[in-house]
């Protein structure tokens, strides 16, 4: 097999065909409504990859993520009606609620009986309304927003943060609301959280609304302090090749779950309020007052705290490609502690560095998803035909390859 059969064509960014999309499905959409074909306008959020810190977040610790040139898009309008539209190209049909009615659906957990459902993607826009709504920006006038995306969903690149980021930067905009970056990036984790009802951190929304062309955000899960800290990938000939194994994860349901109350066992049998507040020299200790399993747990964050402000340093000090050795330790502490890869990541990590990466990862939420392999630019297409043939030995369904490029955050395009 050939290396061309197995990359996946590399989006254009300067051809932005989900734009596009997101355009012809508003016309199509919303096109015959009282208020006219043309939306208002256009905003897109990108996915991410988060380079390391894993799990970290809702530790309070330290990640690394940048924004990649893959992104979500939507086309968007008031539309009068005092209801909000969604369409979306992922889904057959249009979605639709009340503005009066977010209230009773959300937050899920409390929705009322009688409440209005919608299916499932619906409530990652209408979720970013609700909390906008929370925040004090209703959307009273009413919107119908229409959304493209090429984020992989499910591939661990955060196309949930991508859609939240992109609608809510519309409806900040369309409802003249004024929150900054961050402020919208709070306003998508609780869409998420409370709306779709999946206990994820901060990291993915800060990176898609803060994300910067050459760079990753050092975010300070504690503080929300983030740091821009420049890659140098393209002047050292370096690029990220994801591998994306197509086992989808599912982040709501049970190893995420267990995963983050063995944390909250660990940092309360610490008498710390987070793990953000042990260090690798606690460990010890960590060992006299927790079970095994508790241990191991606390260990892959403590540790994985570490290699971020270890990833930083080396970065700062321009030198990128002495990262790989804490990408791989990265991931074998999530394979061995915290217990958290599948059989496909770590082949596709182990091929990756035969092949000639300087490291890789599996990266995203887990049990399944993508992996990452920080790769010399001519090793490229042998990394890509290495996880092709290891994933036929092994019987695994063939897995996507592709390079992703750090790109800009969540922005207005016209
Ligand atoms: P990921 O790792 O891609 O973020 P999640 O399970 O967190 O995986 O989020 C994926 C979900 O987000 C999808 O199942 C869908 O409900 C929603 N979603 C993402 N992108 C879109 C889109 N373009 N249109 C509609 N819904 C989307
Ligand atoms: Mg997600």
């Amino acid at each position: 097999m050939t290396a061309e059969a197995t990359m996946d064509a590399a989006p254009d960014p300067r051809v932005p065909a989900a734009g596009a999309a997101a355009q012809a499905l508003f016309a199509s959409t919303f096109g015959a409504s009282t208020f006219g074909a043309l939306p208002t306008g256009a905003w897109s959020a990108p996915g991410r990859v988060n380079l390391i810190g894993e799990h970290t977040d809702y530790n309070e610790g330290f990640v690394l993520p940048f924004a990649i040139d893959r992104r979500t898009h939507v086309a968007a309008a008031l539309n009068g009606t005092g209801r909000i539209r969604v369409a979306s190209t992922f889904a057959d049909a249009p979605a639709e609620a009340a503005l009066d009615d977010l209230d009773v659906m959300f937050p899920a957990s409390e929705a009322r009986s009688d409440a209005p459902r919608v299916t499932e993607w619906a409530t990652y826009p209408l979720g970013v309304a609700w909390a906008l709504r929370l925040a004090g920006t209703a959307a009273g006038a009413g919107v119908d927003i229409a959304i493209a995306s090429d984020v992989p969903v499910g591939a661990g690149l955060s196309s949930s943060a991508a859609i939240e980021g992109a609608v809510a930067s519309a409806l900040n905009d369309l409802l003249g609301a004024g929150l900054g970056p961050v402020a919208l990036a709070q306003i998508g984790r609780r869409a998420e959280n409370e709306a779709v009802g999946a206990p994820t951190g901060i990291m993915d929304q800060m990176a898609a609304m803060l994300g910067r062309t050459d760079a990753a955000i050092f975010l300070d899960c504690r503080s929300l302090a983030a740091d821009i800290v420049d890659l140098g990938f393209s002047a050292a000939g370096l690029e990220i090749v994801v591998i994306d194994t197509r086992v989808s994860h599912a982040h709501s349901t049970g190893g995420y779950r267990e995963r983050r109350d063995a944390c909250e066992r660990g940092a309360a049998l610490m008498g710390v309020p987070a793990l953000r507040d042990v260090s690798v020299g606690d460990l010890e200790r960590a060992q006299q007052v927790m079970d095994a399993v508790t241990l191991r747990r606390v260990r892959h964050v403590v540790t994985e705290n570490q290699r971020v402000l270890d990833t930083v340093r080396a970065l700062r000090a321009g030198s990128p490609a002495e990262i790989g050795p804490l990408l791989d330790a990265s991931h074998a502490s999530m394979r061995d502690d915290f217990e958290i890869s599948t059989p496909e990541l770590d082949v596709a990590v182990e091929a990756a560095r035969a092949a000639g990466a300087l490291g890789a990862r599996m990266t995203g939420g887990g049990f399944g998803g993508a992996a990452i392999a920080l790769t010399p630019h001519e090793r490229i297409d042998a990394v890509a035909e290495a996880a092709a043939s290891a994933f036929a030995s092994a019987g695994f369904a063939a897995p996507h390859v592709f390079t992703v490029a750090p790109s800009h955050g969540a922005r207005r395009d016209a």
